[in-house]
């Protein structure tokens, strides 16, 4: 009886140990769609717009699908392809989202960030694509997660999605998140996961990218010190980096970002207790 009650016990374990993310459905540009489908195949696959998917195993034959929407989407009608047994398609719809505008004006030696001389092109040319393969970056690693939680526990400065311009001129929407901090305030882990890169970059300055793994990344940027090397395997709340101002940043603050198949969505979505959007 005794060794019967201890399997059922590691049965539970080994069962609650794969916990699944909470999301909630958030059909807007820069949100996550989540698509629930059944199938009986151990090893499903979806793809939206030929990206792999996030998917989990909800429980039995319900899987999940999260489906990171792209900010400068066309909103309407959408497919998911899932790939099984055989291929279908489900249908689902993006609803617009009206984000605000943000005038930022940048001053003094923060200017080359306006307009990057020769040398800061060359080097933001040879940076571009390593970021970008961080960005894309789609692991089959599992990670224990089934909440994010917020970095630091300073004031939001600058939400999700802004609209932004730089000394008048238009440039890409804010891509994540600010929160306000002092110079060396440390910076949590927002979920389990690996380092994939711990390095200094012209606009992001010292920055930490964390692959949580199918396409689903974390990123920590303008950071003041970096306390983790790519390869580590790290916790939800470790310490990774302490808050600064390197890059392009006008004041110290950490700037937050979550990346969901190849598309940068709204962080706030994933961390319990704090407002959606
Ligand atoms: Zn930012």
């Amino acid at each position: 009886m005794k060794k019967i009650n201890l399997i059922t016990l590691l049965l539970l374990l080994s069962f609650s140990a794969l916990a699944t993310l909470n999301v909630s459905n958030t059909a807007i540009p820069g949100g996550i769609v989540v698509v629930d489908f059944y199938t009986n195949h151990a090893n499903p696959k979806a793809f939206y717009s030929n990206v792999p998917v996030y998917l989990q195993r909800k429980k039995d034959t319900h899987w999940q699908a999260l489906v990171g929407i792209p900010l400068l989407v066309k909103t309407g009608g959408k497919q998911l392809i899932i790939k099984d047994f055989s291929e279908r398609k489900i249908a689902f719809n993006v609803i617009p989202h009206g984000y605000k505008e943000q005038h930022i004006t940048l001053t003094g030696k923060n200017k080359k960030y306006v307009n990057p001389n020769l040398a800061h092109m060359d080097r933001i040319t040879r940076e571009r694509p390593i970021l970008a393969v961080a960005r894309n970056t789609f692991s089959t690693q599992v990670f224990n997660n089934s909440s994010f939680i917020r970095p630091v526990s300073g004031v939001i400065t600058s939400p999700f999605g802004f609209k932004r311009f730089y000394n008048g001129q238009a440039r890409r929407p804010h891509t994540g998140i600010d929160y306000a901090g002092k110079t060396g305030t440390p910076i949590k882990a927002t979920a389990a996961g690996k380092v994939i890169i711990s390095d200094e970059f012209f606009f992001n300055g010292n920055a930490v990218f964390i692959d949580h793994g199918q396409g689903l990344i974390s990123v920590y940027i303008h950071m003041n010190e970096r306390l983790v090397n790519p390869g580590q395997i790290i916790k939800q709340g470790d310490v990774i980096g302490t808050i600064g101002q390197t890059g392009r940043a006008t004041g110290p603050h950490l700037h937050f970002g979550i990346y969901l198949n190849k598309t940068v969505i709204n962080p706030n979505i994933l961390i319990k207790d704090t407002p959606k959007l």
